[in-house]
């Protein structure tokens, strides 16, 4: 029997919380789990910073990517299986992207990515094709198989019902992160009835489209999508923790270009800090490494370095204000820089703007950066139209976008520095920024 379509002499399922059962048949998918490179996701967090806000949410991509592999199972084997519109050959592929949609993700992924211009989908396409032991697996399928699963990652395959099982509006992705991250951090949103979505789903010659019959499902999946974004996703103390990350990783490079002397050599750093990082070095970093070097900078000499690891290790964050880009409010972050300067503090640290910004759903706008393939509702008369159009909920938050800024700053420094009384009472009125 050829590879591809080789089974296990016994089903595998692994327990989850979220689905409650994860199950493998496929000879091939349950390699690919076994390979160093889809192990290493169990030591990154699906999400970052947010333990530090949400104590519970301490899951990893390794559970999140079973679960959106898991879904589209149920998809490809219980929705569309005998449906003619569907072509059954697509199967093992669309698993296959599930499975690995997410495997370039690196330690802390956000802040990793803005400091050392990293993208993980490169790091994704180069697990995929490079030399490795994902690359072995997805090649005895066939040689082209590798090619074809990072297509589907990137949205650039042909058939676009593979693409939007995985990436779409309303994908396999999303539903599992939703949920699952709902589930970990404990919140009370991110819930909605995805067994009914699957169940409406329907392959249409370049999409899947949703039964009519559904939409107030969808509905209640793009709320809870919308409230999981400002009360988990961007919560203001996730993004202080990721500040100070963020900030640590700015100030240990540039203590590295200037030759500073670490205590504790950061040779695991060293490509990604020249820029150069190659697919063996990626492949090195994980949290629990990152965590260990944040550990052992607390007793650097080094001042900022060694009290921003202080920081992230004990969890003591930076406080905020609301802040709004004016022209007002320019100005104040301009007297605030000269005051924190002349305090002591490098405000290059410790005076952070940080703006979250989501847009719940959009039509098809075409141009657009990122063109947004729509929601579309299969009508009982056979027609098909845009969600946004039917749905007035949905309608409501369409297209529009909610951007938000914070400014960041290390309270305890306001009441504990030695600094002269002036400045320091005058950063106090100043942080007042609205009044
Ligand atoms: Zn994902």
């Amino acid at each position: 029997m050829a590879y591809r379509d080789e089974k296990l002499s016994e089903e595998k399922v692994f327990k989850d919380p979220v689905h409650r059962y994860i199950h493998v048949r496929d000879r091939v998918i349950w390699d690919l789990i076994g390979t160093k490179e889809f192990q290493r996701l169990r030591r990154i967090r699906q999400l970052g910073t947010t333990f530090f806000t949400f104590h519970g949410a301490e899951h990893s991509r390794f559970n999140h990517s079973l679960g959106v592999y898991e879904i589209v199972r149920r998809i490809v084997d219980d929705v569309f299986r005998d449906r003619p519109e569907w072509n059954q050959d697509e199967r093992l592929l669309s698993l296959c992207a599930a499975l690995l949609h997410d495997l370039g993700h690196g330690p802390f992924s956000h802040s990793f990515e803005k400091v050392f211009h990293l993208d993980h989908e490169e790091f994704t396409q180069a697990i995929i094709l490079g030399n490795t032991e994902i690359n072995r697996v997805l090649s005895k399928v066939s040689p082209d198989f590798p090619k074809k699963v990072t297509e589907v990652i990137a949205k650039t395959y042909a058939n676009k019902q593979v693409i939007s099982l995985i990436s779409s509006q309303i994908d396999a992705d999303r539903m599992d992160y939703l949920q699952r991250d709902a589930f970990y951090t404990g919140v009370s949103y991110g819930h909605f009835d995805m067994e009914r979505i699957l169940r409406v789903m329907r392959p249409r010659e370049d999409q899947v489209v949703m039964k009519h019959s559904g939409m107030h499902a969808v509905e209640d999946y793009i709320m809870s999508r919308y409230q999981m974004y400002w009360q988990v996703y961007f919560h203001p103390v996730t993004r202080s923790a990721e500040v100070i990350l963020t900030k640590i990783l700015h100030r240990a490079k540039a203590l590295y270009e200037r030759n500073y002397e670490f205590k504790f050599k950061p040779i695991h750093f060293y490509s990604i800090f020249s820029g150069e990082v190659t697919l063996e070095d990626y492949l090195q970093l994980d949290e629990s490494v990152i965590m260990f070097y944040f550990q052992t900078w607390q007793n650097e000499d080094d001042p900022i370095l060694s009290d921003l690891c202080k920081r992230f290790m004990n969890r003591n964050l930076f406080k905020y204000v609301e802040f709004n880009p004016s022209n007002e409010q320019m100005m104040k972050l301009m007297e605030l820089t000269t005051l924190f300067k002349k305090a002591g503090l490098d405000p290059e640290y410790y005076l952070v703007v940080d703006s979250s910004s989501d847009l719940p759903y959009d039509f098809y706008r075409p141009g657009e950066e990122e063109e947004r393939l729509p929601i579309h509702l299969l009508m009982p008369n056979g027609e098909i139209r845009e969600l946004s159009r039917e749905s007035d909920i949905v309608d409501a938050v369409s297209g529009k976008r909610r951007t938000d800024h914070k400014l960041y700053y290390p309270q305890d420094f306001l009441f504990d520095w030695s600094t002269k009384r002036n400045t320091k009472k005058k950063i106090i009125e100043l942080l007042q920024l609205d009044r």
